[in-house]
This record gives structure tokens, sequence and C-alpha cells, in this order.
């Protein structure tokens, strides 16, 4: 970056931070973007006279409510609920829902903000949202899970519809709660439209939307690989998570001719040398997905494998890695010990899960590394699938979804490619992905004016 460029992003920091302030995961998902952006601004007077770039980084709507409801007890409980509607430049905002006891403000804003570029790289019509609750659902009961989601839509509905906001899931929001924010959705509103998205099969869900994001991540390996001439089969693979991304992510990774060696949750993580196979991934999904057990109890059943508690799989020596779990869950000090042990590939199956300190080991050693906003657009992009067949009310085969899915990170790939290749011939897939996402939101605002 030269000089003018380097000034740009800290007086465009220096404004953000101050309008913003102590939004931490927010500040460092921008810094990011405008590090990227900032040699291409500087020299369109443009974007910078449009101010495209201050206006990206302002949600055009923030709303922040109150969600009481009652626990088993008959106490009532208080949760804060929000919905980021960062922009709708391209399509109406579009945007999972996270219940976890660490959501707020700055990690909404984060996300939503990725969430704006990783949508238009999907090349569908959809804005960026991202909306949640402090609501922890861990250890609650079936039916005050209900009860919150119920209390949740209910402010939740006059603010979204299909063609003004469309939510899904993300950490702590899968099949059940959807079910349950639909059910009240449609009724308050008396319509059955596709205003979520990650419904199941038989109510209008698309056919590998649960699947999508892992699926989709190691599609996007798979397409990194290929360009150095590599593949997945017979690389180790070190997978964090144990949700719903991390088990499709293992599932394929698997099916491709990997062994998959580590999973986890947030007290610790489990290696099984042997590899995580199809029959042992059963047993995880039945174990997380039906009982919502942890990931120690793995050990437990398999002697193979052994538990580490409070720790992340990091340290286990791996040719890939696919973080999966959360953000800021890989520091620079665990990226050192990745490439140390010989890991080559990182893709990021959850929203940004690599700090800084990460990406700059990374980039360092040059290693094939995707951000999430490409790598784990598959999620995103199926729910902009399964829209589209809610649009026209009818609902493809798996096979169909699955093509489109491919096709859609292979082109995901390949725009990075074009605007990320550096004058060695390596890729900068984080700045690949930004600019890609940002010049099809920029063009867009710029033609609908001042808004
Ligand atoms: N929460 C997912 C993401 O981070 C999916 C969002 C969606 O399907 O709308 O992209």
């Amino acid at each position: 970056m030269n000089e003018q460029a380097r000034k740009y992003v800290e007086d465009f920091m220096n404004r953000l931070i101050a309008r913003n302030p102590g939004e931490q995961e927010f500040h460092q998902a921008v810094r990011e973007v405008a590090e990227s952006l900032a040699p291409h601004i500087v020299t369109s007077p443009v974007l910078q006279q449009m101010k495209v770039l201050d206006r990206i980084a302002e949600p055009e709507r923030v709303v922040i409510f109150r969600v009481p409801w009652l626990n088993d007890r008959g106490e009532i409980e208080i949760n804060r609920g929000y919905r980021v509607q960062m922009n709708s430049a391209i399509g109406p905002y579009k945007g999972g829902i996270r219940f976890h006891p660490s959501v707020n403000l700055s990690i909404l804003k984060f996300l939503a903000f990725e969430q704006t570029f990783k949508n238009a790289l999907t090349t569908l019509p959809m804005g960026g949202a991202k909306g949640g609750s402090d609501f922890n659902p861990k250890g609650k009961s079936d039916n005050e899970v209900m009860k919150f989601c119920q209390s949740f839509m209910t402010e939740l509905q006059r603010h979204i519809g299909q063609d003004t906001d469309v939510p899904a899931g993300d950490i702590g929001v899968g099949g059940r709660e959807i079910g349950y924010l639909y059910g009240q959705y449609k009724r308050l509103r008396d319509e059955f439209t596709g205003t979520l998205t990650g419904k199941g099969r038989d109510w209008g869900g698309s056919p590998l939307r649960p699947e999508a994001t892992g699926y989709g991540a190691c599609y996007f390996a798979e397409e990194m690989l290929a360009a150095r001439g590599e593949k997945f089969a017979g690389k180790r693979v070190c997978i964090s998570g144990s949700g719903n991304v991390a088990q499709y992510a293992c599932e394929k990774a698997t099916q491709l001719g990997a062994r998959v060696v580590t999973l986890s949750d947030s007290s610790g993580f489990i290696h099984d040398p042997e590899g995580i196979d199809t029959a042992k991934l059963a047993y995880v999904m039945e174990l997380k997905n039906i009982f919502r057990g942890r990931i120690r109890e793995y050990a437990d059943r398999y002697p193979s494998a052994t538990y580490y508690p409070n720790a992340r799989p990091w340290s286990i020596p791996c040719d890939i890695a696919l973080p999966c779990a959360t953000q800021n869950e890989l520091n620079g000090a665990e990226a050192q010990a990745l490439v140390d042990n010989g890991c080559r590939c990182i893709v990021e199956g959850a929203n940004m899960p690599s700090t800084p300190d990460a990406i700059r080991v990374f980039r360092q050693h040059r290693l094939l590394f995707a951000p999430g906003k490409a790598a784990n657009a598959g999620g995103v992009a199926t729910s902009g699938l399964e829209m589209c067949q809610n649009s026209m009310r009818l609902q493809w085969t798996p096979e169909e979804v699955d093509q489109r899915l491919h096709a859609i990170m292979r082109n995901i790939h390949a725009v990075c490619v074009h605007y990320g290749t550096r004058a060695d011939g390596s890729v900068d897939y984080v700045a690949g992905a930004n600019i890609a996402g940002f010049m099809k939101v920029a063009n867009a605002m710029l033609a609908q004016g001042c808004v």
C-alpha cells in the first residue's frame, strides 16, 4: 500500500472508530476491507466524492428491542433482540440470526458488514443484514426455546418480509429455531411466503440448505487446491466447531478422500488420528443435533480419540485447516503453529475466525487462505436459491441445487483470482473477495444516488 492509501485508511478508520466507539469486531471487519480497497479508492474521484465506503460502513437501519419471555419455572426473563439492516443496494436485506450470550451490536454490525460483500459475491440479488439476541439456547428446554422464538418474532415481524428482509439461521439458530420463528411469523402476518430461509424441506425449504455452507467451503477449497495442482484426497484436515458448518464440511471433505482428524466446541476439542469417518460423523450429528451434547463425549465413545479440554485444535499437524466455529478463534501464534506443522491451506467456514495477526502470518508465508466472505458464501447462496424456489412456488431436486451451489462457488473463486492475483502470480483471496464484493455494491450505490 502506498502512503496515500495508508493515510486514506487511517483517516477513514479514525472517523469510523469515533462514530462507533468500543465496537472492536466491527472496526476489525471494516479495517480489513478498507485496507483492500484503499489503493483503488485513492485513484477514483467518484468513489471518494460519493463517500461510498463511508456509506457502506453505516447501517441503513438498526432495530433493537426487548424480548420478554416466561421460562419453565414461570419466571420472566428478558433478552435483547437486534436486526442490523446494513445495505439494500443490490437486493432485499439478507442474513442470519444468531442466538448466543456474546451477541452485541458490534458483533452484529461486523457480521452484517461482511454479509453485504459475501452476498454480492454469490451473484444473487441479496443485500446485507444480520440479527440475533444474547439469548443462550444452551441448557434451555424445547418449550423455552419456542417461547423465546415466539417473543423475538413478535417484534421482528414488523421489520421483515420476502421483499424487505429475509432472515435465516446462524450460531444457535438451526432447523428447530427457524421452525418456531416461521410458525410465529406466519401466524402474525397470515401469509405463507419465503420470508425466512433454512425452512424444513416439506414446508418451503430448499434441498441441501443444511449442507450448503460446509459443502460450499469444501468446493471452494477444491478450487484453490486445483489451481496449485492439488486435491483433497489423502490430506489431513483439522476442523474447529461441531455445529452445522463443521458437520457438513467434515462430511464433504471425507467424501472427497480427506481424513478429518479434529472437531471442537467451546469447551475443548477431540483429536482422532484415525479420522472421523461417516459412521463417527453420524454419531456426532446425533450427539449435537438431537441430544445437544458436548464433543468431549466423542472420546468416551471412540478410544482412538483424545479430548483436550479448554484448547483449540490448531496445534494438531494437518495439511488443510477449516475454522468453522466462530469469530477470532485462530490467533497469530496458532497460525504460526499451523504453518510450522506443514499446513498449506486455510479455508474459513465461520465468519472472521482468523484474527488480523493470523491473516498476516498466512499472507507472509503465501499460504492458500480463503476468507469467510468468499469461502462460506455457499450457505447464503443456497438461501438465495431457496428464495428463488419460494417465489416460483416449486422445489428443485438436491442434484439441481448442488449443481448451482457448485457453480456459484467456482465463480466466487474465479472472481477472487481475477481481482486478487499478485505480481508474483500468487492469489490474495482477501483482497480479491473484498474488491469484487465492494465493486458490485458500490456500482449499484453510485447508480442509485445519495440514498
Ligand atoms: N448465517 C449464514 C451466513 O453467515 C447464512 C445467512 C443466510 O442464509 O441468510 O452467511
